[in-house]
């Protein structure tokens, strides 16, 4: 099945939030104790996506690229205009994901009041997993994401730490932007976040179930 679009929620576990409140000027800066309502949500390219055993290659002049592991959704049929529960109905699976983001641009540009999509949708900045299919995997909210760098455990949460939960982001995109068989929707990442350096090895899990590890160079 040929992947489609990647939707990726914005800043979806309180922990991350404040994590990263202050730490952007501009437009856009997080505050804490300000949810956003409804979820807001941004693209990234298919190509991004990079399999398990690949190798993430820092285009040259790109600082700062950070990891985020999120619960990815895989769609399986056409959701639009759907109810929480329809939308569920249509997941295929679920994969684990990394976001990764090269920070530095994606900050010069929120600072510049401009889009920072080539700051999220570079070549290799979407590790993924193999999918757990819905039926054999746990519900969205009973699973646990965890990333090792180098072997030392840098992020680890329950998926129920979510503040939009999967239904409620499903649903809510559906009616705005129909999600098709093959799409991949990333709900957000905990806290932890941090960057890269050659030579690192990331291993994210989606714990018991799947999970991508990837080479930096
Ligand atoms: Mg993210």
């Amino acid at each position: 099945m040929p992947a489609g679009k990647i939707v990726a929620v914005a800043k979806n576990y309180e922990d991350h939030r404040k994590e990263m409140a202050g730490r952007e000027g501009g437009p856009g800066e997080t505050r804490v104790g300000v949810p956003q309502t409804p979820p807001q949500v941004f693209l990234k390219p298919a190509s991004c996506l990079l399999a398990d055993g690949g190798i993430l290659r820092i285009p040259p002049g790109v600082t700062n690229v950070q990891w985020e592991t999120e619960l990815a959704v895989i769609i399986g049929d056409t959701i639009n205009q759907a109810t929480e529960e329809e939308a569920m109905g249509r997941v295929l699976g679920y994969a684990v994901f990394l976001d990764m983001t090269a920070r530095d641009l994606q900050a010069e540009a929120k600072r510049a009041g401009m889009p920072w999509s080539l700051s999220k949708g570079m070549d290799g900045f979407g590790p993924i997993s193999d999918v757990v299919i819905a039926t054999q995997a746990p519900p969205w909210d009973k699973m646990e994401l965890r990333l090792l760098v180098n072997g030392e455990v840098r992020q680890r949460s329950l998926t129920s730490a979510m503040i939009h939960s999967v239904p409620r982001v499903l649903a809510h995109v559906s009616r705005f932007m129909t999600l098709e068989r093959g799409d991949i929707v990333a709900t957000g990442t905990p806290a932890g976040v941090g960057p890269v350096k050659k030579g690192d090895t990331l291993e994210a899990e989606l714990l018991g179930q799947s999970r991508v590890r990837v080479t930096v160079e």
